[in-house]
């Protein structure tokens, strides 16, 4: 395992991915941290990663405390209610906004403004996180008064298959979806971001046009 390696192979594919569909800017790479040590997730900044992501409090923290102070911090996991004052105001970037008690939850804990991903179940599967694409407006609509929350972006997970069509499919009606909620101009939504794209599917996610994709396994690796 090489991270530097890694983060190479994945930045010489991503310029292709974005050149076959005409894109002129790379996604940010997210290294997902969740499954390895801290040494490895300095080994992922000395290869130049200043995104991180953790999808649990305690690894969150205690990776945030190890790494040097510009290593940008995303949650990218389901949080519980209860769990959101513990980490919330260490959190830069929250990628799994996905109900209103949640939000509110933020609301109140929330010192300063942060900034959050509405998490979209797109394919509507039943085991997974997220609102439908149908449900995104009124979402919005209904924390519009949160003033801690600024919806910077959509996010979502592809389910696990082989059917490429299918998911390329899935991340085109997100990203659809994000350029039209960003073209209404709201100022608490700017909705600009669209985070997608995990190990097996982080090229087609960056030909859709994602601006933050997730890699965690082949990136970094998966110890345990
Ligand atoms: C674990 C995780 C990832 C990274 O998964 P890999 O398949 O290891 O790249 C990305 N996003 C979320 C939300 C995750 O929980």
């Amino acid at each position: 395992m090489n991270v530097q390696q890694n983060y190479d192979t994945i930045k010489t594919e991503l310029d292709t991915s974005i050149k076959k569909a005409g894109i002129s800017t790379q996604p940010n790479v997210i290294a997902v941290t969740k499954y390895v040590t801290i040494d490895r997730a300095n080994e992922a900044y000395d290869a130049g990663l200043r995104h991180f992501g953790e999808n649990r409090v305690e690894g969150f923290l205690a990776k945030q405390n190890a790494l040097p102070d510009d290593a940008v911090f995303h949650f990218i996991g389901t949080l519980q209610t209860r769990k959101v004052k513990e980490v919330i105001n260490q959190v830069e970037y929250f990628h799994a906004l996905d109900r209103l008690k949640l939000a509110k939850e933020i609301q109140k804990r929330a010192e300063h403004k942060v900034k959050c991903f509405i998490q979209v179940n797109v394919s509507e599967e039943e085991s997974k996180q997220g609102i439908t694409i149908n449900e995104i407006n009124d979402f919005i609509e209904a924390i519009k008064e949160y003033d801690n929350i600024e919806v910077v972006g959509l996010m979502t997970m592809a389910p696990l298959t082989g059917d490429v069509d299918y998911i390329r499919q899935l991340f085109n009606t997100l990203k659809e979806k994000q350029s039209e909620i960003q073209a209404l101009n709201l100022s608490y939504a700017p909705c600009t971001e669209l985070s997608m794209g995990m190990s097996n599917d982080y090229q087609l996610a960056a030909e859709a046009g994602a601006s933050f994709v997730r890699i965690g396994t082949k990136l970094v690796g998966k110890e345990e």
